[in-house]
């Protein structure tokens, strides 16, 4: 399986078989993603240290900040003001929030 693949479907870095998340969260019931501590398949344990993640959190900064900058490309090619862009960019934010979550913690572990 292809690393992009295993990574969109949120499989396991090392088998590419387990599922990394119990639940991909909800941004409309406001439900956090679960994610499983070890891989069910292989065992491999997700969080390597206490801490592991922190560095995550600027995987997301970057994924967010892509969003953006798409949605204020999007926002200038159909004319809208700085203040018309607001709430397409808090919309996105808050759609985009368990995608970046989960997103940004697979990316680190593939890369990291
Ligand atoms: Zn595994």
């Amino acid at each position: 399986m292809k690393l992009i693949t295993k990574l969109w479907k949120e499989k396991c870095p090392s088998c590419g078989d387990g599922d990394v998340y119990e639940s991909k969260g909800n941004v409309l019931l406001f439900k956090v993603p679960k994610m499983r501590e070890q891989c069910e398949v292989c065992n491999y344990r997700f969080e390597k240290e206490p801490g592991y993640f922190t560095g995550a959190m600027y995987v997301s900064y970057a994924l967010c900040i892509a969003e953006m900058l798409v949605t204020v490309l999007l926002g200038l090619v159909f004319d809208y003001s700085l203040e018309q862009m607001v709430y397409p960019l808090v919309l996105v934010i808050v759609l985009f929030w368990t995608f970046n979550f989960r997103m940004s913690r697979l990316i680190w572990m593939y890369f990291v």
